[in-house]
C-alpha cells in the first residue's frame, strides 16, 4: 500500500445528523467536501460503502495522483477501545457499536484510517485552527450529545478509552430528581444540554424544537423559555468550572451545533461563571465560541489521519 505525501488527507466525520467527507489540506482548509445525513447510511456495509465512494470522488476532484494514496481520520460519536480499532459504545449510532470500523475502511479504501472520537476530532481542528495554539486548550461540545476534548501542552488528552458511559467530568445534576441518562448514569450534561434534551423541553414550553426558534423566543423575554435555558446554563455553568479547575486552566471553548444556534447561552453562562468564579482565587473560567463550525469534526479527523500517516507517532499525549 501507498501512503501518499499528497497534501490533502481525508476526514470522514460520522456525525448524529450528517455524515461528512472532505479532503483536508495541512493547514485545515477544506478543498473539496460532500456530506449525506446519517439516517441514510445506517447499517455498516452501506455507510463503509458510501465514505469509500465519497473519498475517491474527493480524491478526483482534488487531483490526487493516480496510484497515490491520502491518509485518512474518521471520527465517530461514541468511545472507542484503547487501540482505537473498534467502537465500544454509540449512544446516538447504536449500528456502530462492537464494529472494527477502521479495518472494515482499510477493506474498501486501500489505506487504513486513523479511528478517532467525534469529541478529538473536533477538538484537534479547533485545537489547530487557533493562532496562537493554546497550551491548555479544553473543548466542550454540545450537539445531539455532550461530549468534551483537551489538548494539553499539544497532545490530545484520551478521555473516552474503553467507556461505556459518560465521564465524572460531565455530570452535572447530583440531586435526587436528576433525570437518566441513556448512558445509565444519571444528571449527565447531555440529559440538560443536549440538542434533544432542549428541544424536547422546548416543545413542552412553546410547541417548536428549533434551535433557531427557542434563540428567538429568548430574544423576545419568553419567560418560561428563558428559565429554561437559565437552568440549561446553571448546569453547564457547573461542568466548564469543573473542567477548568481539573485541567489547570481558565478559558473554555464551546461548540456543537446548540452552541452555534443558541448563542444566549454562552451569555448566561458567562454571567453565572463571573457570579460564581470572582470568590475564587484562580479567576473566573471564562467560555470563549468555537470558530470551525459544522466542519470541526472532519477538519480535526483529516489532520489527525495525516499527522497517523505522516508523523514519525502521534503526540505522546494521544495515546497515554
Ligand atoms: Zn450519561
Amino acid at each position: 500500500m501507498t501512503q501518499s505525501s499528497a497534501p490533502i488527507a481525508i476526514g470522514i466525520d460520522v456525525g448524529g445528523t450528517q455524515t461528512r467527507v472532505a479532503a483536508i489540506d495541512p493547514n485545515g482548509l477544506v478543498r473539496a467536501r460532500c456530506q449525506r445525513p446519517t439516517a441514510e447510511l445506517s447499517d455498516a456495509d452501506r455507510l463503509v460503502g458510501w465514505l469509500a465512494d465519497a473519498a475517491a470522488t474527493i480524491e478526483r476532484e482534488t487531483a490526487v495522483n493516480p496510484g497515490a494514496v491520502p491518509p485518512a481520520g474518521i471520527a465517530v460519536p461514541g468511545t472507542l477501545d484503547s487501540n482505537r480499532r473498534t467502537v465500544v459504545r454509540s449512544l446516538n449510532l447504536p449500528f456502530l457499536q462492537g464494529l472494527p470500523l477502521a479495518d472494515m475502511l482499510a477493506k474498501r479504501f486501500g489505506r487504513k484510517p486513523a479511528l478517532l472520537t467525534d469529541a478529538d476530532a473536533a477538538t484537534w481542528g479547533e485545537y489547530n485552527a487557533r493562532r496562537p495554539r493554546p497550551g491548555r486548550f479544553v473543548h466542550l461540545r454540545l450537539g445531539t450529545g455532550v461530549a468534551c476534548g483537551a489538548v494539553i501542552d499539544g497532545h490530545v488528552q484520551r478521555l473516552d478509552v474503553d467507556r461505556r458511559d459518560h465521564l465524572d467530568l460531565l455530570v452535572a445534576d447530583t440531586g435526587q430528581s436528576a433525570l437518566p441518562c441513556p448512558c445509565g448514569r444519571r444528571g449527565c450534561l447531555e440529559t440538560i444540554a443536549s440538542g434533544p434534551a432542549i428541544e424536547l423541553a422546548a416543545r413542552q414550553l412553546i410547541g417548536t424544537t428549533n434551535l433557531n426558534g427557542i434563540q428567538a423566543a429568548w430574544e423576545q423575554g419568553h419567560r418560561p423559555v428563558t428559565q429554561l435555558l437559565e437552568h440549561v446554563a446553571d448546569a453547564l455553568a457547573i461542568v466548564l468550572a469543573r473542567l477548568a479547575s481539573h485541567f489547570g486552566t481558565r478559558v473554555l471553548y464551546l461548540g456543537g451545533g446548540v452552541a452555534e444556534r443558541l448563542p444566549c447561552l454562552l451569555e448566561l453562562m458567562a454571567s453565572r461563571l463571573r457570579h460564581t468564579g470572582s470568590q475564587k482565587p484562580e479567576g473566573t473560567p471564562t467560555p470563549e465560541p468555537a470558530i470551525l463550525g459544522d466542519d470541526a469534526g472532519v477538519v480535526g479527523a483529516g489532520l489527525w489521519g495525516m499527522l497517523a500517516a505522516n508523523g514519525p507517532s502521534l503526540p505522546a499525549g494521544s495515546d497515554p
